[in-house]
């Protein structure tokens, strides 16, 4: 059986434990939260390295990217050589009122073109602005952090492999021409007294 007045004093003690806990409730606006660094706040587009190959918008559940090109050709790079045609970004633009955060853009982006920021602040009073155009979208660009250091233990990323070898490649033809350059300017020194003493 309970004894009279357990509850009230069981109620008493959360109440002072509560009390005397340090607060949790962050103080925002006054203080900015400290987010963690994978953060969903807003997608960046990095336009440079857009093919226009239409796959975000595509695979996005909610259809808010809109994305809006025009057909170039491009002029032959080697005379004979045939001309090609690429696409150019006339509108790239994401709705961020329908936008779910579901990051499936930049998952299927195959060229590294959509980056998560962890900016939140971009709320507006007309549904209309949370439509960002690709000139916002760039400029979320700036917000998105470095990527996290790689594991030491891990492989190196066959990109980089490849920067790495092309960079050492091109360093041993640098050398190797040099050489060559400094063996030719050497020899031509040498045979110039013979010329002089022909003479
Ligand atoms: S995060 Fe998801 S919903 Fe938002 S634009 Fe990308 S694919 Fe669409
Ligand atoms: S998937 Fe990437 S490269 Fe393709 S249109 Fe979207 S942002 Fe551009």
């Amino acid at each position: 059986m309970a004894i009279p007045g357990s509850g009230l004093a069981k109620g008493l003690a959360v109440t002072l434990r509560t009390m005397t806990k340090k607060t949790v409730t962050a103080q925002y606006p006054d203080v900015q939260p400290e987010l963690p660094p994978r953060t969903r706040g807003v997608i960046g587009l990095f336009e440079e390295n857009c093919t226009v190959c239409m796959l975000c918008a595509r695979e996005c559940p909610d259809w808010c990217i809109y994305i809006d090109s025009h057909k170039e050709t491009v002029p032959a790079a080697v005379p004979g050589g045939r001309e090609r045609s690429r696409n150019v970004l006339d509108r790239f633009a994401i709705d961020f009122s329908l936008c779910m955060y579901c990051g499936i853009c930049i998952e299927v982006c195959p060229f590294d073109a959509l980056f998560w920021s962890p900016e939140f602040e971009y709320a507006e009073t007309d549904i209309h602005e949370l439509t960002h155009e690709r000139d916002k979208l760039r400029e979320w660009m700036w917000t998105v952090p470095e990527p996290p250091a790689l594991d030491p233990r891990a492989e190196e990323p066959k990109e980089i492999a490849a920067a790495r070898k092309a960079a050492e490649k091109a360093a041993t033809a640098a050398a190797a021409e040099a050489a060559a350059a400094e063996a030719a300017a050497a020899a031509e020194a040498e045979a110039r007294p013979a010329e002089g003493e022909q003479q």
